[in-house]
């Protein structure tokens, strides 16, 4: 799917309304993140990339309480989450609000995109790869892992940057930071999380690192 730079920019006011300004100053890194990557690796799907990464935190300005409403108000099966980590429900609770809210937008790529953007999720697209990273690493994040990140994606020769074993590389890098923060803190892993790591190493053939019990 192709959008127009006038449905993007339509689709980013209505987006606008919904966010905090920290909050859409945010997404509009996750944008431009997104679209350098897509340049390199899905050079066919810039504005599709670009109506994700806009909407991937539409919804999270609700509560807790809220998102867990909202799952059951638009049918969606009870999560663990839901007591363990409710942080990671935004991306469901988005992505079940994209058809009804944003039909336009509603594509099986950027309703999947939105859906494992915290998480990721096993068998992740180039298309779910570019959003999950362009999160992490967007130029308005400056936590020492994402920068960090963001130098290990963007600080190498230009035929690598366009290779998928190098996102891949990064992507599962991200993933360890995610995990080993998790565990420090000792908060729960979603099982998600683990299958997305679990999974990436084996495509990589890498032996995971991050041991989760
Ligand atoms: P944001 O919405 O742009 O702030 O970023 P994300 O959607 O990637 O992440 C939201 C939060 O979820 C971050 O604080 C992550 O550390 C956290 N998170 C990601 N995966 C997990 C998980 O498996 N378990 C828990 N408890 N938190 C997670
Ligand atoms: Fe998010
Ligand atoms: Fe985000």
């Amino acid at each position: 799917m192709n959008y127009t730079e006038e449905q993007l920019s339509q689709l980013r006011s209505e987006v606008e309304k919904r966010e905090t300004t920290a909050r859409f100053r945010h997404t509009l890194g996750v944008e431009r993140e997104a679209a350098a990557l897509g340049e390199l690796l899905e050079p066919d799907s810039i504005s599709e990339l670009r109506a994700a990464a806009i909407l991937h935190d539409l919804t999270k300005s609700f509560t807790d309480a809220e998102q867990i409403k909202l799952m059951r108000a638009m049918g969606l099966p009870h999560m663990k989450a839901e007591e363990e980590a409710p942080q990671i429900l935004h991306g469901h609770t988005a992505a079940a609000l994209i058809p009804r809210e944003f039909p336009a937008f509603a594509t099986p790529r950027i309703i999947h995109a939105v859906q494992v953007h915290t998480t990721g999720s096993e068998n992740m697209s180039i298309f779910d790869k570019i959003i999950f990273l362009a999160d992490y690493i967007e130029i308005g994040r400056h936590y020492p892992d994402c920068r960090a990140m963001r130098e290990a994606f963007w600080n190498v020769p230009q035929d690598i940057l366009c290779s998928s074993e190098h996102l891949d590389g990064v992507v599962r890098r991200v993933l360890e930071n995610t995990i080993r923060f998790l565990k420090e803190r000792q908060l729960p892993i979603d099982e998600e999380t683990v299958r997305a790591y679990r999974d990436i190493c084996r495509r990589s053939g890498i032996y995971p690192t991050e041991t989760i019990s």
